[in-house]
Order: structure tokens, then sequence, then C-alpha cells
């Protein structure tokens, strides 16, 4: 089934009130791409505004390619925003701590039908990818 995403690029009102669009933006420094789904950001709302209910500190969310390149991100990184190639990021980093935080993350991540979580020490990935199979993966730092 073909990805059915839609781009939310700023060129209209930014519609969340727990995630503001200078955190979800390309951090390169250059070319502030926000090219990001709007069925992941729902999600994401969602489980901070029902399930989470704490701040979530957006490390990183969209990448034009080449700071995907420089974050070391996979070359097929949900992270990924290429308005040209239709790329829309399903992907974000949230920066957690310790480990009652990073329980209720993943539990309120799985509730809201966030379907692949990576764990890293500092910050969990959290992905919307539909097409995949659900997975939580361990980071390599
Ligand atoms: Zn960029
Ligand atoms: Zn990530």
């Amino acid at each position: 089934m073909a990805k059915t995403l839609t781009p939310l690029d700023g060129s209209r009102v930014w519609p969340y009130k727990f995630f503001r669009a200078e955190k979800m933006r390309c951090r390169c420094g250059q070319c502030e791409t926000l090219y990001i789904s709007a069925a992941f950001m729902d999600k994401l709302e969602l489980m901070r505004g029902t399930y989470y209910q704490a701040p979530m500190i957006v490390n990183s969310g969209c990448r034009c390619p080449a700071w995907n390149k420089h974050e070391n991100g996979k070359d097929d990184s949900a992270h990924i925003a290429d308005p040209e190639k239709n790329l829309i990021t399903t992907a974000a980093d949230i920066r957690i701590y310790n480990g009652t935080g990073r329980y209720n993350m993943i539990q309120a991540a799985i509730a809201v039908g966030i379907n692949v979580i990576g764990i890293y020490r500092h910050f969990i990935h959290l992905e919307d990818s539909p097409e995949k199979e659900v997975s939580a993966w361990p980071g390599k730092y």
C-alpha cells in the first residue's frame, strides 16, 4: 500500500500547539526545510496532549539530504525532507534522560500508533512509517 502522507510545509497556519514549527524544521542553518507528514504530526500531538502529558523536546525532525548525511542518518532515513523528490519527514528524535520517562514515552508512542521506535541512550527516535513492520530497535549510541 502506498504511503498517503500530507506534507505540512509551513505554507499554511501551523496547527499544532505542543510542537513549534521551528523545532521541526531542518537545522542545517541553510535551508529551514519544513516538509513533514501531517499524519505523523497528528500522532505526536495526540501523544503529547493525551498519553504522555510532559514536555517533549525535539532534537531532530526534518533534515535536508545534506544535513541527514552530516547527522550520520541512513540514506533512507525517515528524517529526510526533500520536496523535489517528494520525500516527506515521518520521524523525530525526542530527548529523554531517565528510565521512567523513556518507558512512558514508548508506551505513549505505541498508544497513538507510531510503529517504529529507536531507543538511544539520550533520545528516542519516533517514526510513523505504515509501510514498515512494527519495530523497536536499539540505537548505536
Ligand atoms: Zn537543511
Ligand atoms: Zn531519528
